[in-house]
């Protein structure tokens, strides 16, 4: 199962195409479910949560609205970036190497996933977190993604903990790390802080807010390549931190997993 990590040695070497995804390593067709979500299927027909007419595929969504959800393509192929026109980097990306190999975001922020989104994260809707985990791993199964040996949702402080009652990324994170068979590593990254909000702040307070925000427990076990999960990149400075800090634990190298990226902002 490891054969995919040999030779790009997990780091980010200047000139090497390591964001060149490896052969499929994850199952085409993994099990979302089982029967009591087949049983309760029986009883209760399936509803989209988007405009109420009939799901589909198992889902709380209609082909309708499925079909409005707008793909993350061309993106950068390396912090997926949404681009208007294919291009081997973006600019940034050009300017400053990223601190995660790849970055894979199926998604973009758009109209109507991030009514989704916003139901699954303010408002305790896990009915629209569980649509959102299946489209990733739906995505994710047909994408040439590299195995991971963890997944690692980025985490929440424990006052923000308090307050939403759930991590969303986590939620996010355990279907799918069911669905590939792929180990959760929800305790190798920590968040020693709380932050403020990161939205509304330019680049610069941005960094300086996540600062020293993230740590990696001593004498836990280091995967040497993880998957970084997160719900939303915007402009991604929080999952830069994530992957550097661990990098700095020992970890080789860092995939980013996000369900959506958000188009670019003025900086
Ligand atoms: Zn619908
Ligand atoms: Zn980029």
């Amino acid at each position: 199962m490891r054969n995919f990590l040999r030779g790009n040695g997990g780091t980010a070497r200047p000139g090497v195409s390591i964001w060149r995804r490896e052969p499929v390593n994850l199952p085409r067709s993994p099990k979302v479910d089982g029967w009591p979500a087949r049983l309760l299927r029986i009883v209760l027909p399936l509803r989209c949560l988007l405009c109420g007419d009939r799901g589909s595929r198992a889902r709380d969504l209609c082909v309708g609205c499925e079909r409005d959800l707008a793909l993350n393509t061309p993106c950068c192929p390396r912090c997926a970036l949404p681009l208007e026109a294919p291009a081997p980097l973006c600019g940034e990306c050009i300017d400053r190497t990223p601190p995660f190999a790849t970055a894979w975001a199926p998604f973009r922020y758009e109209h109507p996933l991030d009514l989704l989104e916003s139901r699954f994260k303010f408002r305790g809707d896990l009915a629209a977190g569980r649509v959102l985990a299946a489209l990733m791993i739906e995505r994710a199964s047909d994408e040439r993604l590299s195995r991971p040996d963890a997944i690692v949702p980025v985490p929440l402080h424990v006052s923000r903990l308090r307050e939403r009652g759930y991590n969303q990324v986590l939620e996010l994170a355990k279907p799918i790390a069911r669905a590939f068979g792929i180990p959760l590593g929800a305790g190798l990254l920590r968040r020693s802080r709380a932050t403020v909000a990161q939205s509304g702040l330019d680049a610069a307070s941005r960094r300086r807010n996540l600062r020293d925000a993230f740590f990696v427990p001593e004498k836990h076990p280091i995967p040497a390549h993880v998957a970084l999960l997160d719900d939303v990149m915007t402009t991604g400075t929080t999952v830069r931190e994530c992957a550097r800090v661990l990098r700095r634990a020992g970890v080789q190298r860092v995939d980013v997993w996000a369900l959506a990226r958000a188009p670019a902002r003025r900086r």
